[in-house]
């Protein structure tokens, strides 16, 4: 069944930049969807949209049937996480602990359940010793993967992030794969935004391709097989 549908999504920032232009697609559950396309096609853009930090500007977004509006929004957000490409815009208490604990805590959850998703998210990423350390002081790498954390003690459905690998070394690429296909194989979504079309064959079981805020195709890695 779809776990997530956009049907003719269109969004233009405030300069006039359509950046989304009739945007439709559906992904499955479970699926690996990697979204490509260059810079500037719209793949940060559409991401804000599937858990509702950006609400349509025409079209509409359905997370598992229900259509995300101003109402559910925030219903929206803890059933689809949005990891950004850049850690510094998503990490930023005191501590690691706090930081992943900071969802949660919004959420309303009570403490020993707060506890509890901390730990098995800190656990899941291999950041648990470092949960006293100021996440400010951490390498690109372990941040990335606070963030991720955060967004995991949220059990969120869906996955979504954006240019993962953008900025780390072969090893830190490594273990954020390890992690995903964990992730994957507790039954989670994942989706990841990127211009890297080896990375996209070499993972993902469905690929979309977006071009100037249009989808050019959608359907499995065979679209990326070339046959001349
Ligand atoms: P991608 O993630 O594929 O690089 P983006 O969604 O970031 O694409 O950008 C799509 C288009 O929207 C680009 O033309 C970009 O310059 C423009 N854009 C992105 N963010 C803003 C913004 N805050 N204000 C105006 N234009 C923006
Ligand atoms: P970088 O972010 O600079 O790439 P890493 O975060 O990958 O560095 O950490 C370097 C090494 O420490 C790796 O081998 C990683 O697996 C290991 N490591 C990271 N976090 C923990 C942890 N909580 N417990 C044990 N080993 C860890």
């Amino acid at each position: 069944a779809a776990c997530l549908e956009i049907e003719d999504l269109c969004f233009r920032y405030h300069d006039g930049t359509e950046a989304l232009k009739g945007v439709s697609l559906s992904i499955q559950k479970e699926e690996k969807v990697a979204i490509l396309g260059p810079n500037g096609a719209g793949k940060s853009t559409l991401l804000l949209h599937l858990n509702g930090i950006h609400l349509p500007q025409q079209g509409v977004v359905r997370v598992g049937g229900k259509e995300i509006n101003s109402d559910n929004e925030r219903q929206v957000r803890s059933k689809v996480g949005l990891v950004f490409q850049d850690p510094d815009d998503q990490v930023f208490s005191p501590t690691v602990w706090d930081d992943v604990a900071f969802g949660p805590l919004n959420m309303g959850l009570e403490r020993a359940e707060i506890e509890k998703r901390v730990a098995d998210a800190l656990q899941s990423v291999r950041m648990w010793e470092f949960r006293s350390r100021a996440p400010h002081h951490l390498s690109y790498g372990q941040k990335k993967r606070v963030a991720i954390a955060g967004v995991l003690a949220m059990d969120p459905e869906i996955i979504v992030l954006d240019e993962p690998t953008a900025f780390l070394d072969p090893s830190g690429q490594e273990d954020l794969f390890e992690i995903l296909e964990n992730l994957h194989r507790e039954g989670r979504t994942i989706i990841i935004a990127t211009h890297d079309v080896d990375m996209a064959a070499m993972w993902a079981t469905s690929i979309i391709i977006l071009k100037d805020g249009q989808i050019l195709a959608q359907g499995t890695t065979k679209l990326l097989v070339r046959e001349d």
